[in-house]
């Protein structure tokens, strides 16, 4: 399936750029540009500040330099295997399948590997992989990430499951890709066929809807192909400065995500990652965001809002403290209204 892609060149020709986006200069350490027709499509051109443009068009912001990011604050590269396998958590493993994407997020955490042409994951790399993971039995799950996953073709795809599974025949595999918004016909029989082949373990899919707009027919009837194949959808968001980074616009996401079959799962506080601070929240800010969206929202629609700590510290939950203090074994909490509750220590 050929996905057809605008380069930064064609923008620069097609489109009125503003000031930022013209100063952009590419270099080889910056990420590449790329966006595809569907998602082009959906942006207003007319509006620099378009919460889907300023994902995707590339800026000058992108070169300000900032002693607290770096290029791995995770510490992926620490807990990698191999330049493809990554084991942070006891119980999962991500797999790098390909550093390509038929667009590039400017908010983009792995841009240390996304985009460098180093092209999909060999035959060889995934069996090692599925060694590995043969090797360490407390590993249930897999992401299968990178990159997108999805850029692989169908038979690249097979081969990486199928070896995958004939030696760990219980393990769940999250099937991690934007691919269902950027590039939403790639999704076809062909491809859920695949994936309802191979049945000892469950798959899950994960996307990265980041604002209701991108969630379009063509984006909602790709998610809902999976969904069909018994294949249960969650969302993982970036909080975005100018893109949701408001009580309207995160109400309205995870509403639109649920009623459409794609549980709001989690809520990233932005990675310090090089290139990025323009597009970063303040955490009070998030903090704000997640404290509202508990009053607004029902159990089902609100997502978990998390922070991956830098130096590889894990996730953990970003919320307000409803827990105000602990005195003559009574605990006293604050609502969501602000008034106090006292529970007993029982
Ligand atoms: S689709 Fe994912 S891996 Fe690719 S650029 Fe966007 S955030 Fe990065």
């Amino acid at each position: 399936m050929k996905i057809e892609i605008q380069s930064f060149d064609e923008l620069k020709k097609q489109y009125k750029l503003s000031d930022n986006e013209k100063a952009f200069k590419a270099s080889k350490n910056s990420l590449t540009v790329s966006i595809t027709k569907h998602y082009l499509s959906l942006i207003n051109l007319e509006d620099e500040k378009d919460p889907l443009r300023i994902q995707v068009f590339p800026s000058v912001l992108e070169e300000n330099e900032n002693n607290l990011e770096n290029i791995d604050p995770l510490f992926e590269i620490n807990n990698s295997k191999s330049s493809r396998l990554i084991h942070r958590y006891e119980s999962r493993v991500a797999l790098l399948t390909t550093d390509i994407c038929p667009m590039y997020c400017r908010h983009c955490f792995r841009r240390r590997f996304t985009g460098k042409l180093l092209g999909p994951i060999s035959n060889k790399e995934i069996e090692e992989a599925s060694i590995y993971i043969q090797k360490h039995p407390k590993i249930t799950e897999i992401l299968l990430t990178g990159g997108d996953l999805l850029t692989l073709t169908n038979s690249k795809l097979d081969f990486l499951i199928k070896t995958l599974r004939e030696r760990n025949p219980k393990l769940i595999m999250r099937i991690c890709t934007r691919m269902v918004i950027t590039a939403p016909s790639r999704i076809d029989a062909g491809l859920i066929s695949i994936f309802k082949k191979y049945k000892s373990a469950p798959f899950y899919l994960l996307t990265q809807v980041n604002h209701p707009r991108e969630l379009d027919s063509e984006a909602i009837k790709a998610i809902n192909q999976f969904v069909d194949a018994g294949i249960p959808a969650l969302n993982q968001c970036v909080m975005l400065k100018g893109v949701n980074d408001n009580f309207d616009t995160m109400e309205e996401l995870c509403n639109k995500l649920l009623f459409n079959r794609i549980k709001p799962y989690y809520v990233f506080q932005g990675d310090l990652v090089s290139g990025t601070s323009h597009l970063r929240v303040n955490v009070d800010r998030t903090i704000e965001i997640e404290r509202e969206m508990r009053k607004r929202l029902s159990g089902l629609a609100m997502p978990s809002f998390m922070i991956d700590l830098p130096k590889g510290g894990g996730k953990v939950p970003l919320s307000a403290c409803y827990l105000k203090s602990f005195n003559d074994n009574i605990y006293t909490f604050i609502t969501l209204d602000g008034e106090e509750r006292e529970y007993p220590h029982i």
